[in-house]
């Protein structure tokens, strides 16, 4: 049922779950169901947490300046790997979450809004419509640079083409 996991891997973890003692065996499935119970939607960001603001959202250290725009919350972790983002994200460029994306931005403080959507044409077509929306928050919205090929996925890519493409990033 996993992804990813073929008939052989899933056979050889299944052995393995059934070499556990039954102590851990049933530590494992409590916290598959724990996790699918409590983890939830930053009410802020709409990254996962476990209730209330997420780490990132509550932490004082990150800047409060930066919104970097993720499609999923798999782009946040890809993101949070490279420790190049000093700011906070917002999560899902569907309709309802860039309103709350635009209400971020007219609430005030936001100087950089980083669209670190995919770079297929739906990516794309979501950083161009969002830049648009933002025009008259007179806020700085960027594009990450390629290096992440066309058509690819921000969660695929490694640290330092994520990096690269961070830097590298242009207005829009
Ligand atoms: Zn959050």
């Amino acid at each position: 049922r996993l992804p990813g996991i073929g008939g052989k891997t899933a056979q050889r973890l299944a052995f393995h779950v059934l070499s556990l003692p039954e102590e851990d065996a049933q530590a494992f499935a409590d916290a598959i169901v724990t996790a699918k119970r409590t983890v939830t939607y930053c009410p802020v960001c709409r990254n996962f947490t476990a209730g209330g603001l997420c780490p990132i959202c509550s932490s004082p250290k990150r800047d409060n300046s930066v919104i970097c725009v993720v499609a999923d919350p798999r782009d946040v972790a890809a993101m949070e790997r490279g420790r190049e983002i000093h700011g906070k994200y917002h999560v899902g460029p569907d309709d309802l979450h860039i309103k709350s994306l635009v209400e971020r931005v007219a609430a005030g403080g936001v100087e950089e809004v980083i669209m670190a959507t995919n770079p297929d044409t739906e990516g794309e077509a979501t950083a161009m419509y969002i830049a648009r929306l933002l025009k008259p928050f007179e806020v700085k919205v960027t594009r990450l640079a390629y290096g992440i090929p066309v058509g690819g996925h921000l969660e695929f890519a490694d640290d330092a083409t994520l990096a690269r493409a961070l830097e590298g990033r242009r207005e829009l």
